[in-house]
């Protein structure tokens, strides 16, 4: 079960009960001003530890990125510490039941120079200086209005497969690259247009939107928790839905499904699919959409190379690896010259 949202005491209470004596896992983020990160990590650490949390916390001066997880027992100690740092008070807090306790070991706080891997190392403005946050309902209102500019602040690959209606699907791979190619969009608009944006779960909308009103925009808004909390939103209140497609997210699931329709194509013969997959070739990895058909006939590879590749023994395979790296390529989905149906 997964709950996403600021609990009530009612919801917290029920959580509690069913979690028993289990951990529940969860994550926040927060940007706020942190003088001294060392400091602050180290009193996090000190208090943490004492209530038993696991978990990988970031510190930055830039702010928060926790994803921990609390024995059901501790957690309400838990929130009332967080609620006595005056940044945290009331944050966010993304719940699940992990009644299979393994996802942290170990409690590690560490100090980073940034708490998501961005892009952005322009300094010269202030990240907590966001937009106007937004629920379902009121984002739905805004989408609908003829001066509003929808920009989806994912990626390609990410967008490909879901969208709301009539959002600018920026074609980029990476989120800096996207900031400008938006900003060089609108510039023309920059008083008069409402610029709302979304992301998967609202972190990168934080700093984006930060971005855009010192550029210069003036009515800046952000789907506040995301396309997640858009989704359990819609649900919880049988709002209309505007997202069409799938949510690609970055676990083991790789993507929700938000509405019935297959938006994307099979890179490879171009029927309607919207499923990613790895090419099977470990030394390729490339991240594209393939259909159950093409899978088999491709044996889940890319191409006929990766394929002959994938084919040879193990030891083989290893071999011809070596030395040789793939990470660059991995999410240059559809990029790659061998997908004929490349979006
Ligand atoms: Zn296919
Ligand atoms: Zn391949």
């Amino acid at each position: 079960m997964q709950l996403y949202n600021k609990l009530s005491a009612q919801e917290r209470a029920q959580l509690l009960d069913e979690a028993g004596e289990d951990r529940l896992t969860l994550s926040f983020y927060q940007y706020a001003k942190i003088g001294n990160p060392e400091l602050f990590r180290n009193h996090l650490f000190v208090a943490w530890d004492q209530l038993e949390v696991l978990g990988r916390i970031y510190v930055a001066n830039e702010g928060i990125n926790a994803q921990l997880s609390v024995p059901a027992k501790r957690f309400n100690e838990f929130k009332a510490h967080l609620d006595e740092i005056y940044f945290l008070e009331g944050v966010r807090l993304n719940i699940a039941i992990e009644h299979d306790v393994k996802s942290f070991l170990k409690l590690k706080v560490k100090v980073r120079d940034k708490i998501v891997a961005d892009g952005l190392n322009d300094e010269t403005f202030d990240v907590t200086q966001k937009g106007i946050h937004v629920n379902a309902q009121k984002f739905n209102e805004l989408i609908n209005d003829p001066n509003t500019v929808l920009v989806d602040m994912r990626n390609h690959y990410e967008s490909e497969i879901g969208h709301f209606q009539g959002a600018v699907t920026p074609d980029v791979d990476t989120f800096r690259d996207s900031l400008d190619l938006i900003e060089e969009d609108l510039k023309e608009y920059k008083e008069d247009k409402n610029l709302v944006m979304y992301c998967t779960g609202g972190i990168r909308c934080e700093k984006a939107s930060a971005y855009y009103k010192h550029k210069g925009f003036k009515n800046v808004f952000q789907l506040e928790g995301g396309i997640i909390e858009y989704a359990r939103q819609v649900d919880n209140l049988e709002l209309e839905n505007k997202f069409i497609g799938k949510n690609f997210v970055f676990d083991h699931r790789r993507a929700e499904k938000i509405s019935e329709d297959v938006i994307a194509k099979c890179h490879q013969c171009g029927e309607a699919c919207d499923t990613h997959i790895n090419c099977a070739n470990e030394a390729c990895h490339l991240l594209f959409i393939q259909c159950k058909a093409c899978a088999e006939k491709m044996d889940k590879c890319c191409s006929d190379a990766c394929k002959e590749v994938h084919a040879l023994p193990y030891e083989e395979q290893k071999a011809l690896r070596k030395g040789k790296h793939n990470s660059n390529k991995i999410f240059k989905k559809g990029r790659s010259e061998v997908l004929k149906f490349k979006a």
